[in-house]
């Protein structure tokens, strides 16, 4: 259950940046994951839904964005998506190499809910 331990560093990182912003509370956080990180949606949301309970974070929103894995193409700069038994490039047929585009874990944003203002991405 790697999920655990990325949520709560997730978690710990997202407190810290509800409180700089004097936050009341919090609304939707959205995530970018890439598929070769090989965290599930589901388990994601499980750990967020515990470690969230008691904090800012409470009852917030996880959004998680996928980010399907790409190869680059050495001979004609291609960027393309891996086929189920390929890795060759569709351009030029030439074989694809592996790329960081798939590996991704990042908080894209954070909607919180500030004193006085509306609401706004943070
Ligand atoms: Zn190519």
């Amino acid at each position: 259950m790697h999920e655990a331990s990325v949520v709560e560093e997730l978690v710990r990182l997202l407190r810290t940046k509800a409180e700089e912003l004097h936050a009341t509370s919090v609304r939707r956080v959205t995530l970018v994951v890439g598929e070769l990180t090989g965290y599930m949606e589901e388990s994601l949301g499980f750990y967020y839904e515990i470690l969230s309970r008691d904090t800012l974070l409470a009852g917030s929103e996880l959004v998680v964005t996928y980010v399907k894995p790409k190869l680059h193409c050495e001979s004609c700069d291609a960027l393309f998506e891996r086929s189920l038994y390929s890795f060759d490039c569709p351009t030029c047929g030439r074989p694809g190499s592996m790329t960081k585009i798939g590996s991704e874990f990042y908080i894209e944003s954070m909607e919180a809910e500030l004193p006085d203002d509306e609401p706004k991405p943070a």
